[in-house]
């Protein structure tokens, strides 16, 4: 291939573009801040759905792979009350491939393969230049054109100013994540309660969701609306000030409930993010944007795979018709809009009926959406 491609960001959604450009014979440049692939923990589990995230996989190749490596049983989820009961207790069918969960480091390894990253190479800003394509400017002063700059570099993309003035506003929900490790031996009872999947319980305007990961490690996610500040008179690196402010926000519910924030590691404060429902911008040659970078949604298993799916059908679509890529991009943006919208609008709803006024209401949609 003659066109000088590079993709900013090596997360699901840039990783998933250089993959199947690879699988292609197409080369491409992956331009990553991080200084080594382990440089950050590498987060929770992601269920990737059969239409999005596994068609991906399938586009690069990796569907076998991730099956061998993916937990079915991660698709079973138990939902409590704020007294401890259980209300639903869904378990997946054992041939159910629907959403299978898999780490996200797991998920990074299987991507990356073969691709020679560059990392620690974090990029500032992008210029384009009309139609020679786009200049990318690095943090040690240097820059380098392309002919096609693709911004995966997530929710505080440096590339999205490029084409787009807007920037992701607060949705009102926090989220503080901690984490259980060893969990059948050191925590028996927790893991019991949690299960293979997920385990969640829904109050009134809070929720407390925990997630199975690989090797006994359970994520624990308390979610509430709040202020921006909420904060203002705490300390979050002091790990027992953040837990005793959490066990106070949750107060009333069960114990063993709360012995998920009582028997956390360390806490990380998340709050929610978005950019707004149908983000698009003027079409700007040389530079575009997928993933979290192009439509950051609510974190309800569709940005990851939105992502992948995404890396993976532009790179296609290159690869395909390799003379016009300007053409080729314009056409992606349309298809890329459109569906993007389309989940953005249904997870913005889910995050208002999940950490909602009215419990009922997180009951209501898990039941308009397991499958029964
Ligand atoms: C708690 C939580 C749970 C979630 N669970 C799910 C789930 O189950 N399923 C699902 O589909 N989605 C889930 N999501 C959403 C999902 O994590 C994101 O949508 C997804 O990671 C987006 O991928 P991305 O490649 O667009 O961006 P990112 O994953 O954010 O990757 C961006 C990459 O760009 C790099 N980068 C950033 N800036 C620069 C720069 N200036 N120069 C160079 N490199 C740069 C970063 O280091 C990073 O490697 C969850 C999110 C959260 C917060």
């Amino acid at each position: 291939m003659r066109h000088r491609i590079a993709v900013v960001g090596s997360g699901p959604a840039g990783l998933a573009f250089a993959r199947v450009l690879h699988r292609h014979g197409c080369a491409v440049v992956v331009l990553e801040r991080d200084p080594a692939p382990d440089a950050r923990p590498p987060g929770g589990m992601l269920d990737l759905h059969e239409g999005l995230g596994q068609l991906a996989l399938d586009k690069a190749g990796l569907l076998a792979e991730f099956r061998a490596l993916s937990r079915p049983e991660g698709q079973a989820m138990r939902i409590l009350d704020v007294d401890g009961a259980v209300l639903r207790d869904w378990q997946p069918r054992p041939d159910d491939r629907a959403n299978p969960e898999i780490d996200r480091g797991q998920l990074r390894d299987l991507l990356l393969g073969p691709l020679d990253v560059q990392w620690g190479r974090s990029v500032t800003h992008v210029v384009p230049g009309g139609r020679d394509g786009a200049l990318v400017h690095f943090t040690d002063g240097g820059y380098e054109t392309f002919d096609l700059v693709v911004g995966a570099d997530g929710a505080w993309s440096e590339t999205r100013p490029a084409v787009s003035s807007v920037m992701p506003h607060y949705t009102g929900v926090t989220l503080v994540e901690t984490s259980l490790d060893d969990v059948d031996t050191r925590h028996p009872d927790l893991a019991r309660l949690v299960g293979d999947g997920s385990m969640a319980v829904y109050g009134v305007n809070r929720a407390l969701v925990a997630q199975r990961n690989s090797g006994g490690h359970v994520k624990v996610y308390a979610q509430f609306r709040a202020s921006l500040d909420w904060h203002a008179h705490l300390d979050l690196v002091d790990a027992e000030a953040v837990r005793s402010s959490l066990l106070d926000l949750f107060d009333g519910w069960a114990a063993p409930v709360l012995d998920l924030l009582r028997q956390g590691t360390a806490f990380v404060h998340r709050p929610l993010y978005v950019l707004p429902v149908s983000h698009t911008w003027t079409h700007t040659p040389g530079v575009t944007l997928l993933g979290d970078a192009a439509h950051l949604m609510p974190p309800l298993g569709a940005g990851a795979n939105l992502a992948m799916l995404e890396g993976a059908e532009l790179a296609e679509a290159i690869a395909g018709d390799p003379d016009d890529l300007d053409a080729v991009v314009r056409a992606f943006e349309k298809q890329m809009w459109a569906r993007a919208g389309r989940w953005a609008k249904l997870t913005a709803a889910g995050l208002e009926r999940l950490v909602s006024p009215d419990p009922a209401e997180a009951l209501a949609l898990f039941d308009q959406v397991q499958p029964s």
